[in-house]
């Protein structure tokens, strides 16, 4: 029997705002694992009327959702279903599907998914993301089909009866249009972003989600307690009591906090003394630019470009111009770091081949990897460059680890720099280069690396990691991941003075930044940008401008007399809690 865990605090994408604490509810979505299996001629048309009746069944249960969604007066929901209905009617899959199972004389299943393995390809040429995104939504119908060919039950939420929060690996549009806030709570899954289909219907439902935790459904059991922060994106697997009672004191007075939280969106982010910090988003989609107005961003703080390199085929010269020109566009007068591929570790591309690593995490990824396939990091900068015709972009190299890397990266980008001019292509000859600043070997040179670029941004998700020996993702230590830990505040001290000294800016980019409790500790250390999920901006400036910049240092200086993270943590807490005892527990 495995020991219960307590206070095992996951960070994903937070997708709908709300507090959500309740029992965990697992909800089985796993893919249907079928074999293409060969047929006779003679089975040929009873296998074409199996497939015909699994169609004919789930359009029957999409109807049934329907009615059910028109009858709680949820009609704003219905036209997903609608859209799902019609895919289902959609030509080409079923007759693609019967000529699979004629031609190829294989079995319903195996014809359907060859379909749709087909489909997926296509879509991943599509160069629109938002219509690439709904790449789910036939997926989703792929699977309902399939599991009725297999007489696999779909595990719908109808018949939950108790409050509980729902865990599972992947939820489709019409679960979660389903969903009754009175049952359910709030949701967290294992894969997903803000644009899915999924999270836009509990935005509109207002029931708290966040999605994208990786592996949510295998670290959370049955009956374990969690809490859900559908604005940070964090969830905690049974939390301690004190934290548990400031979670449920907090989501009890949720709209209002939120309401008077979305009233400091147009204020600047400015201390009682007069001193201002920028405040930034980080996205990984143009679709989410809308969401950095709502929130009050001042432009883009980290625009992480892996995405671009998620389909099944690499991106050109013009997927890179055309997302990065909408990121300037969209922005402005504000401007938008663009931050060239950090490919490997723990994000990975199928389509790329990577060379087995014990571990990856310190292999060849990043600008390690950018600057072995030269060709690929050409190709990137070229439209960085030319986009930056367009707005302010800014340029940043990922895990430079010394002097020599980050001039050969400039390097290269003088070299395209130069090809664009012979061929009289304009791009902004001003832009700034800058660097993420996220292993500790940068952060001993910072006065020798600020020399030879425009900005610093820090990378506590990475530097947290590299320094303190934690594999980000390994659940095993992750209580030894400590963002207060001494020796990190030592070390971004030491970065933001060099960088200071230097007259150059420093950003931090990493979950540290978003966090609001950490704000007065930022502030001490007169990070210049915090950059972070968009929703949680109004929260942090609500704190800037009840702070002032002399008492942040005063605590900054007091905290770094402290010896472990646990007794800076406890006086943040405290500090925090009495500057703010609504939101805040010692
Ligand atoms: C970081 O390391 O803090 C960071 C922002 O980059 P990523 O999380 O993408 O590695
Ligand atoms: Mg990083």
């Amino acid at each position: 029997m495995p020991k219960k865990r307590e206070n095992i605090i996951l960070k994903g994408i937070g997708v709908s705002s709300g507090i959500a604490i309740g029992r965990a509810h697992l909800i089985e979505r796993g893919r249907v694992e079928v074999e293409e299996r060969p047929i006779k001629k003679g089975q040929v048309e009873k296998e074409v009327t199996r497939f015909r009746r699994a169609v004919e069944q789930s359009k029957l249960q999409l109807q049934r959702v329907k009615e059910k969604l028109l009858k709680e007066s949820a009609k704003e929901h219905v036209y997903i279903i609608d859209a799902h209905l019609l895919i289902l009617e959609d030509k080409m899959l079923i007759d693609d599907t019967i000529k699979n199972i004629r031609e190829r004389l294989i079995g319903a299943e195996g014809a359907l998914k060859r379909h749709m393995h087909n489909l997926s390809m296509i879509f991943d040429r599509i160069e629109d993301e938002y219509l690439r995104a709904r790449k789910s939504d036939i997926e989703q119908i792929g699977e309902r089909i399939l599991r009725n060919l297999v007489g696999k039950k779909h595990d719908g939420l109808s018949h939950i009866k108790e409050k509980v929060i729902i865990v599972a690996h992947d939820l489709t549009p019409s679960d979660t249009a389903q969903m009754k806030k009175d049952k359910i709570l709030g949701f967290v899954t294992d894969i997903g972003g803000r644009t899915s289909h999924t999270s836009i219907v509990a935005r509109s439902l207002e029931i708290p989600a966040v999605v994208g935790l990786d592996n949510v459904t295998q670290q959370i059991m049955p009956g374990d307690i969690i809490v859900l922060d559908g604005m940070t994106g964090v969830v905690i697997i049974n939390p301690p009591k004190s934290v548990f009672k400031a979670y449920l004191e907090r989501s009890q007075n949720y709209q209002y906090f939120e309401e008077e939280l979305l009233r400091f969106k147009k204020l600047p982010a400015v201390t009682k003394d007069g001193h201002s910090v920028r405040l930034a988003g980080n996205i990984e989609l143009p679709e989410e630019i809308p969401s950095l107005s709502e929130h009050g961003a001042e432009g883009i703080g980290l625009y992480r470009t892996e995405f671009l390199y998620m389909g099944k085929r690499l991106p050109v010269e013009e997927d890179h111009f055309e997302t990065y020109r909408k990121l300037a566009e969209g922005v402005a007068p504000y401007s938008a770091t663009i931050r060239t591929l950090d490919m490997g570790g723990d994000k990975m591309v199928s389509h790329i081949e990577w060379a087995e690593e014990i571990n990856p995490a310190m292999g060849l990824r990043a600008i390690r990897f950018s600057l072995k396939e030269v060709e690929l990091f050409q190709t990137q900068l070229r439209g960085i460059l030319r986009a930056s015709a367009y707005g302010k972009l800014k340029i940043m190299f990922p895990m430079i680890s010394g002097m020599q890397e980050l001039r050969q990266a400039k390097g290269i980008l003088e070299e395209v720099r130069k090809e664009l001019d012979s061929k009289g292509i304009a791009y902004d000859r001003e832009m700034e280069v800058g660097i993420m600043m996220e292993i500790p070997s940068a952060a001993a040179i910072a006065d020798i690396l600020a020399r030879e670029v425009d900005f610093f941004s820090i990378g506590t998700n990475d530097l947290i990691q590299y320094s303190l020996a934690i594999d980000r993702v390994n659940e095993h230590v992750a209580y030894l991941y400590e963002p207060l830990h001494p020796a990190i505040i030592r070390i971004i001290k030491g970065i933001v003075d060099s960088a200071h000294a230097a007259g150059i800016k420093v950003s931090m980019c990493g979950e540290m930044a978003g966090e609001p409790a950490y704000v007065p500790i930022l502030l001490g250390l007169e990070l210049d940008e915090l950059s972070m999920n968009a929703p949680v901006i109004p929260w942090v400036k609500k704190i800037v401008r009840a702070m002032s910049a002399s008492e942040a240092k005063k605590l900054l200086r007091d905290v770094m007399a402290f010896s472990t993270a646990t007794e800076i943590e406890g006086r943040v807490r405290e500090h925090m809690a009495e500057l703010f005892p609504d939101e805040f527990v010692r």
